[in-house]
């Protein structure tokens, strides 16, 4: 990597190895980048000159060359159940949203990996208006770092403000495979985030070579969005199934099961939609596609949102279905909605992209090129 550049490197936006590299190329010694790490990750720093066991010389080369950058902050809301939601300028045209869901003593930050999203669920907002681009590292973690410097400054290292992180805002994150793997190598990193590998759940619509590609990489939590019992009814909700159907899918899933340390559960996303896949013969069929798998089922009631024809199914209706999967020995949760009248519930995420045009244009590429 050369760090020749007319701009100041974003130092948000280096893994350790590379920020490794960098202290190098300023004629450090490697051990530095932990330095930086602690400084930028645990402690919420973003002036170096701050970070004060660095010496004084090197932090003024450093701030000559480089600098601390996440995105801006564009709006930020308060829900009357405490979810927050930041709204987030990515560059100069897009925005994303990022949540932060607090629950007894546990915090969930649910964070965007793209800003749009090319698979195009027929249930989902943030499919609906189309993909505009892949977030990059700093984009990513500096999520996670906005929020962990919005319960106040200076931080305390290992306060564990936020305890658990899921990849399931904006964008499918295995269609932004480094970025992701390396903010999540930050998340679990002990000089950074320093989150359980179970605590970082990334939730996938089923990008099956790139399941196997993670496999290789990491073993944080998996979680997949099913949504329909069979290809046929799959293939409408979430059109990426057609390439890479259900049996595919759960096979790919259990090879990443069997490729993590300890023993893993994983977790089915099935959103009920009224009259669509909420049937008792969806519950069955459901009960037995995941046979194979050691897994627990996830249902959430859909969220509606402008310019959708879906319903939500009533309250009944819901608990039949969970009723049929727990009697066939499924755990099986409910997820509360949380957040909605500020629009932060699941697949309400709606950010702002633009030019269509161009949208549409790099669906088709991204389509063609990454989801092989
Ligand atoms: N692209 C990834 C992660 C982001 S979507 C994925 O699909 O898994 C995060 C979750 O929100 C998924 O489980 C998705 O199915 C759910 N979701 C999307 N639209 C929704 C809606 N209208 N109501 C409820 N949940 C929704
Ligand atoms: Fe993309 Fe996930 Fe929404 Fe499907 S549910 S369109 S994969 S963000």
């Amino acid at each position: 990597m050369t760090f020749y550049s007319a701009e100041k490197i974003n130092l948000m936006g280096l893994n350790k190895a590379a920020l490794e590299e960098f202290c190098i190329s300023l004629g450090e010694k490697p051990y530095r980048a932990i330095q930086i790490i602690k400084w930028i990750h645990q402690r919420g720093v973003s002036d170096i000159s701050n970070m004060t066991d660095l010496s004084k010389d090197f932090r003024i080369k450093l701030s000559e060359v480089s600098e601390i950058k996440v995105p801006e902050v564009s709006e930020e809301k308060i829900s009357q159940d405490g979810t927050r939601k930041w709204l987030l300028k990515i560059g100069e045209k897009d925005l994303v949203e990022m949540v932060l869901i607090p629950e007894g003593n546990r915090s969930t930050l649910c964070v965007s990996s793209q800003a749009g999203c090319a698979v195009d669920c027929s249930f989902c907002a943030t499919g609906k208006q189309g993909f505009s681009r892949n977030l990059e590292l700093s984009e990513i973690i500096g999520q996670v770092w906005i929020a962990a410097n919005s319960f106040g400054l200076p931080r305390e290292p290992n306060s564990k403000n936020i305890t658990n992180v899921v990849m399931m805002g904006m964008g499918e994150p295995l269609l932004n495979f480094e970025p992701v793997v390396e903010a999540m190598n930050l998340m679990t990193d002990d000089n950074a985030y320093g989150l359980s590998k179970r605590k970082v759940t990334l939730s996938t619509s089923g990008i099956v070579p790139k399941i196997d590609e993670l496999s290789k990489v990491t073993d944080i939590s998996l979680t997949i969005s099913l949504h329909a019992p069979n290809n046929e009814l799959r293939d409408q909700l979430v059109p990426i199934n057609k390439k890479y159907p259900i049996e595919q899918l759960l096979d790919s899933v259990k090879r990443y099961v069997d490729s993590c340390n300890d023993k893993r559960v994983t977790t089915i996303e099935y959103i009920l939609i009224d009259g669509i896949n909420d049937q008792l013969e969806h519950a069955r069929e459901l009960s037995e596609v995941l046979e194979k798998l050691p897994s627990k089922i996830n249902l959430i009631p859909f969220n509606a949102f402008e310019g959708s024809n879906y319903l939500k199914p009533s309250g009944n209706r819901v608990k039949r279905f969970q009723k049929y999967l727990q009697d066939k020995g499924y755990v099986t949760t409910i997820r509360s909605t949380r957040g909605d009248d500020i629009m932060a519930a699941c697949g309400q995420l709606v950010g702002q992209v633009n030019d269509r045009t161009r949208r549409k244009e790099r669906f088709k590429n991204q389509i063609k090129t990454k989801a092989i």
